[in-house]
């Protein structure tokens, strides 16, 4: 079956599904816990306040809920995780022994994907959670999926403008520079139109490969922006940083001897590479460093190729 063929995908890449049971009864925690406890990993809170916390730091795949629990009961927990950002996208389903349409009504209204009443059948509510955690994991598969370049593998432009954004605000608060670097290939039309589309493409690769190794602290990140387009941005890195990380690309891609018979900079591709760096201000939108970085690559564009410019302020 499909369900299980994902589910058996997601362990093969290292993930077990990860399940929080919240009930004041340990025993009822333990009866769900002998039925997940081979395929995920199960998490375990007696309250609503040790659930919420659990919850924001261990970011579980799916909650089963008991409602009636001394102090917090579930629909207040369930509320309480829809207004975090955090465990908002988190499943939660409640487990019961009230059978009462009104129950459950409201159990929905709060946000529960599902019900399971007390006592339980272990093959139904093993069905039951294994159908919402296989939703859940399709959906953050699609997620990540929808941040990817599915070319190169790396972060796409949606994802770029948002770490941009990020990055942005971070260093305006801190009061740092953040750099950000536009790579451009040189020639891209003619060596596609000698080596032909396929083997563009390959050289793209090759080139998003030669970013990461160029690119090296965890906190930096690079990008396909577009096209034969690619962004490096470098929070808390000064002029001399971005100037070093630039030659890095240059060296990198030159290291790569893909020959390139109709360029006119080298015989092998090149690129040219734009560089902007500022500290964050209130009265500067994030579009200026990119129109900067950009002007910059045209300039480089402009007085030979192969070969980066830095944005004069
Ligand atoms: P310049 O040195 O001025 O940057 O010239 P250029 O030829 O690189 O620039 P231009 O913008 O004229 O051409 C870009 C080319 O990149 C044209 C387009 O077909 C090619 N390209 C864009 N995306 C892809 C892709 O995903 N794969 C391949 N193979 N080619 C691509
Ligand atoms: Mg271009
Ligand atoms: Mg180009």
């Amino acid at each position: 079956m499909l369900r299980d063929r994902l589910l058996q995908q997601f362990i093969q890449e290292g993930r077990k599904p990860v399940l929080l049971v919240v009930d004041d009864q340990p025993i009822n925690i333990r009866a769900i816990n002998e039925v997940f406890k081979d395929e995920c990993d199960v998490l375990m809170a007696t309250n609503g306040r040790s659930a919420l916390q659990i919850a924001r730091e261990q970011r579980p795949d799916l909650i089963l809920l008991d409602i009636i629990m001394p102090e917090m009961d579930g629909y207040q927990v369930c509320q309480q995780l829809s207004l975090d950002s955090i465990t908002a996208d988190i499943p939660v389903i409640f487990v019961t022994a009230e059978t009462e349409v009104n129950v459950e009504a409201r159990g929905f209204e709060v946000g529960a994907v599902d019900f399971i009443t007390k006592p339980f059948n272990p093959l139904i509510v093993r069905a039951r959670v294994m159908n919402h955690l296989i939703l859940k994991i399709q959906m953050d598969i699609m997620k990540d999926m929808a941040l990817i370049d599915g070319l190169t593998g790396l972060p796409n432009r949606r994802r770029f403008d948002q770490a941009l954004l990020g990055d942005w605000n971070l260093c305006q608060r801190e009061q740092k520079n953040v750099a950000l670097l536009m790579i451009d290939v040189d020639y891209f039309k003619r060596y596609n139109d000698s080596y032909g589309h396929l083997a563009g493409d390959e050289c793209l690769k090759s080139i998003a490969r030669a970013l990461q190794a160029s690119v090296r602290r965890t906190s930096d990140s690079s990008c396909r922006y577009g096209g034969e387009e690619f962004a490096c941005l470098l929070p808390f890195t000064d002029q001399e940083g971005a100037v070093l990380c630039a030659e890095n690309i240059i060296n990198e891609v030159k290291n790569l001897n893909i020959e390139h018979k109709t360029s006119d900079v080298s015989s092998f591709v090149t690129v040219s590479i734009g560089i902007a760096v500022r500290t964050p201000t209130l009265d500067v939108q994030v579009e200026q460093l990119v129109k900067e970085a950009d002007e910059a690559l045209y300039t480089s564009k402009q007085t030979g190729r192969n070969k980066f410019t830095v944005y004069a302020l």
